[in-house]
């Protein structure tokens, strides 16, 4: 192919323009000469005509090239065509599936592999191409939703996909509760591993204040919540001893490992101002959209927790944190009122609280897991303690 670049002109121009116009790195109107923004060197006062190579083309493509990864040169060469071919995808554009001779590569590929990721099936990684991973999750999301698992994203799944965004977005619990790992779980609490992390750990206190240590009184939480979890036929696992503190990473990682359907993080909160207070609980997820299970999760809690408990209720926010991000499973922080405040420090130093708040996240996991009608009663299903417990 021609290099195209700096002062050429044509057809081939124009088509770029339009991409780029297309895609967000040029205003979709023609800028007139002279505005802020402009290049300082030189005068500006080009005129503009769609097929000529002009300086705010220039300035466009090396701002793609910087987005994408590629060298920032301002040169369109065969990468920066290749990346301007795949960022034009939008979902939904064309069949995708898995072909053995020209895989699918493409914005719409990432955006089908996030979504599903978002729902927690396993894409490997978010990298824009349709491999056999991509396709297996899509036969995984196929069979959760009752579609043929035939691999392609078609369609019926797109609009299965679609539907399901806006459940996630919207926020009904109601339809939440449909969640697909809900649905492949099936309706028994036997063999539902809970992942715990007391925050901190080892050398790390976490926060000090009001004569009480954050790594301290989250031990003794994790330690309440998993006999409470194992009582009621969970399997539960610390993520880590008192003697130590893992990176978030690494916290993630032996949570991936552990195979656990959730993961619970505990922590307190810690503020300049002494007026700060409440509960919050976070989950993961962005303004591209959330992990539908963790949102739900962080809901239940928050709730519980509310309701059983004097705390201010600080709600439930979406974080992209290494422990929220890394996690394959659902994942929910929970930030269980501010030890720099007398109201929640004095609740926060009770056993009577830890009690309660152990007895809520329980709570909250059995409504995860159980359809409505066999979420009242309570530790009546029953599996053998877990070897190995810390
Ligand atoms: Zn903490």
């Amino acid at each position: 192919m021609k290099l195209l670049r700096l002062g050429d002109q044509g057809s081939a121009v124009a088509e770029v323009r339009a991409t780029l116009t297309y895609l967000g790195f040029l205003p979709a109107t023609p800028r007139q000469g002279g505005e802020p923004g402009d290049s300082p060197a030189g005068p500006s006062a080009e005129e503009q005509t769609p097929d000529r190579f002009d300086r705010d083309l220039d300035l466009a493509l090396r701002a793609f090239q910087q987005s994408r990864g590629l060298s920032v040169d301002g040169i369109l060469g065969p990468d920066t065509a290749r990346a301007l071919e795949e960022a034009r995808h939008n979902l939904g554009d064309r069949l995708l599936y898995l072909s053995a001779t020209h895989p699918f590569v493409g914005d719409d590929v990432a955006a089908l592999q996030e979504r599903l990721f978002n729902m927690g099936f396993d894409v490997g990684r978010t990298d824009g191409i349709f491999g056999p991973r991509t396709e297996s999750a899509v036969r995984d999301f196929q069979r959760n939703r009752g579609l043929e698992p035939d691999g392609r994203c078609g369609p019926r799944t797109l609009r299965e996909l679609k539907r399901l965004r806006r459940t996630v977005t919207g926020g009904r619990p109601d339809v939440l509760r449909e969640s697909v790992r809900i649905l492949a779980r099936g309706t028994s609490l036997l063999g539902v591993v809970v992942a715990l992390d007391p925050g901190h750990g080892g050398d790390d206190p976490g926060i000090v204040s009001n004569g009480l240590c954050e790594r301290d009184l989250m031990a003794d939480l994790a330690a309440r919540l998993s006999d409470r979890l194992i009582d009621s036929g969970l399997e539960s696992q610390l993520i880590h001893g008192p003697e130590e503190s893992p990176t978030e990473a690494e916290r993630a990682a032996r949570a991936n490992a552990m195979e656990a359907d959730i993961l619970i993080s505990l922590h307190a909160d810690g503020s300049s101002s002494q007026h700060a207070q409440g509960v919050s609980a976070y989950y993961y997820g962005n303004a591209r959209g959330s992990s539908a299970m963790g949102e739900r999760f962080a809901q239940l809690v928050q709730r519980e927790i509310v309701s059983r408990t004097d705390m201010q209720d600080c709600r439930t926010h979406p974080k992209v944190w290494d422990l929220l991000r890394r996690t394959r499973m659902p994942a929910v922080r929970l930030d269980l009122g501010y030890l720099t405040n007398h109201h929640d420090a004095r609740a926060l130093g009770s056993t009577e609280f830890r009690a309660a708040v152990a007895e809520a996240v329980l709570a909250a996991t059995q409504r995860l897991f159980l359809p409505p009608e066999m979420d009242a009663p309570t530790g009546q299903l029953h599996v053998p303690r877990v070897a190995g417990r810390t």
